[in-house]
């Protein structure tokens, strides 16, 4: 089943132009995930991307056992599609398959460590003035990058999930209702890219409209 989710999700890069690629850890924008949605006959693919700031409120490694709860908490949310992305019941779709995990810099082996070092340069410090550092901490920080502290420190992370539904009337998916938003808190808006018979069209999906009308799709 695996393979068919990455079927329907090849549609679906294919349809992005690329954008797929381009899509960095460190080039998301907190309060801002992405959802993909591919209609392919009687199945429904699905790949969400979210910033973990949006799902747990936290980028850093959870270390402590009420983050370590948070986050597992938050994947066991994830793997529950139906609920976050809700559809009519008409449609009579039920989810086949769905996994949900938290993605990290972290991950990233020391061979990385060049790449990571050029995308910090680039990095917005902004993001960061909350943790109290000043321009001339990071100045210093810069010049002695072998500080392994301080990628954990900086980096970010994303929660990533793949649902695949089966649905008996797939046209009758007119509406999707965003639970995402009443799950989430820090969660403000998803960009919906949904791939069909029609071709690829974008939505953006706000916290205060949280719902998504395909009704033009079909
Ligand atoms: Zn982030």
């Amino acid at each position: 089943m695996i393979k068919s989710v990455s079927a329907a999700l090849l549609l679906i890069s294919a349809g992005a132009v690329g954008a797929e690629d381009a899509r960095q850890l460190e080039a998301h924008e907190h309060g801002v995930g992405q959802l993909d949605i591919a209609f392919d006959g009687d199945r429904i693919a699905m790949e969400l991307h979210a910033p973990g700031a949006d799902i747990v409120g936290f980028e850093y490694a959870a270390q402590s056992s009420a983050d370590r709860a948070k986050v597992d908490a938050a994947v066991a949310i994830l793997a529950r599609p139906l609920d976050l992305f809700s559809v009519p019941a008409a449609a009579g779709c039920s989810v086949v398959e769905a996994s949900a995990s938290l993605e990290s810099e972290a991950e990233h082996g020391d061979e990385d460590h060049a790449a990571h070092k050029d995308e910090e340069e680039g990095h917005d410090h902004e993001d960061h003035a909350e943790e109290g550092h000043t321009d001339e901490e990071h100045a210093e920080h810069d010049k002695d990058h072998d500080d392994d502290a301080h990628a954990e420190e900086t980096g970010h992370t994303e929660f990533h999930a793949e649902y695949l539904l089966t649905c008996a009337d797939p046209a009758q998916v007119t509406l999707i209702t965003f639970g995402y938003f009443e799950a989430f808190a820090n969660a403000l808006e998803l960009e919906v890219q949904v791939l069909s018979e029609g071709g690829a069209t974008a939505f953006e999906v706000k916290r205060d409209a949280p719902s998504l009308d395909l009704r033009s799709l079909f």
